[in-house]
């Protein structure tokens, strides 16, 4: 049976990055399929958190899903940290993962940079991890931005070497969902970069909580070039600012990108830019609102996670139990 797991890691605050590439995707695949959506804590302590803002952060991501349309009758929402057999099953994935594998995985390079001896064996072992977080509940399908698709690919690698030295046919081979506009949205300041929570300057992302002056600031001072908006996507192939910003409206207003450059044709970015604002404010002030409103009442938040930890469990403790007895754990 079809089944959808995906994850935020608590790592600082949603970015319209996270809102366009995972949580608007995943509202939805919802009611369309069984879903299981996890705010991954464990993930986000690759790096330094500070335990205050992790518990904040924690709590502000399941805000965000449940502001965004995520519905806890609908979706299990829950926190990786509660339901322990993640933990677990990404050690025994440790164990079926090669170090070669992990090597060649480009978010690594990229997160750990030339500090590569200093950063944590967590940061290095995360995919793995990933790949118990969505093989413990057999999901056939993982919702993500371009960025994951390596990982995801891996824990496809991670389920057929399992499958293949025990000589069983257990895990499924997940599929990635990597669809729409914005499955890739870029830094504000350098078309190059993916936009990320975790990113050095806040002026290269939205954030979803960002006011309407905020937003409008960011955008008017988005990196762009001077020429105005051409006829054709085509003639955005070598302007990846442009090409973002035509991309956003996009998703922001569920129209395809073509349908956007048809409409703003030969306008100049002071035209654009007000509008692409206006829309997002339109389209996050909304979300952001009932965001506030929800962390107003942290215990709720906290009664919703338990309960989907206890769902979650559920599906995962028995996989757990079955993967121990394949490998010849005692328990
Ligand atoms: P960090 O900088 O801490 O890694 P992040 O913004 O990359 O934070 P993650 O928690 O790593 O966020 O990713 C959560 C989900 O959001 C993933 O599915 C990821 O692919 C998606 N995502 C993250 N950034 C973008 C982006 N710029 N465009 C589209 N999707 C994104
Ligand atoms: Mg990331």
């Amino acid at each position: 049976t079809p089944r959808v797991f995906s994850g935020i890691k608590p790592s600082g605050g949603l970015t319209l990055g996270n809102y366009l590439g995972a949580i608007k995707r995943f509202v939805g695949m919802q009611g369309q399929m069984e879903t299981l959506y996890c705010v991954v804590d464990l993930h986000a302590i690759t790096v330094w958190q500070d335990p205050v803002e992790l518990r904040h952060a924690t709590r502000e991501v399941a805000a965000g899903y449940l502001a965004a349309g995520l519905d806890p009758a609908q979706s299990i929402l829950f926190n990786q940290a509660r339901v322990s057999q993640h933990a677990e099953l990404g050690w025994i994935f440790n164990c079926v993962a090669r170090v070669g594998w992990m090597n060649r995985m480009t978010q690594f390079k990229d997160k750990a940079g030339a500090n590569a001896e200093q950063v944590s064996l967590g940061l290095y072992a995360y995919p793995s991890l990933m790949a118990a977080d969505i093989l413990l509940y057999h999901a056939t399908h993982v919702p993500v931005g371009e960025d994951q698709k390596q990982h995801v690919e891996l824990t496809r690698d991670i389920a057929a070497k399992f499958n293949h030295d025990y000589k069983v046919d257990f895990f499924p081979q997940t599929i990635p969902v990597i669809d729409g506009p914005a499955t890739r949205v870029m830094n504000l300041r350098d078309g190059t970069k993916k936009m990320s929570k975790s990113g050095e300057s806040d002026m290269e992302r939205i954030n979803m909580r960002d006011d309407a002056d905020t937003i409008a600031k960011k955008f008017k001072k988005a990196k762009t070039d001077p020429a105005a908006l051409p006829d054709t996507l085509d003639e955005l192939r070598d302007r990846p600012e442009a090409r973002n910003l035509i991309d956003i409206y996009a998703a922001l207003s569920d129209a395809t990108p073509e349908a956007v450059i048809t409409e703003f044709a030969g306008a100049g970015w002071g035209r654009f830019k007000p509008a692409l604002a206006d829309l997002a404010v339109d389209r996050l002030a909304p979300i952001s609102n009932e965001m506030t409103r929800l962390m107003d009442d942290p215990a709720e938040i906290d009664r919703i996670l338990t309960d989907g930890a206890d769902r979650a469990r559920a599906i995962a403790a028995p996989i757990l139990s079955r993967t121990a007895e394949i490998v010849g754990l005692l328990r």
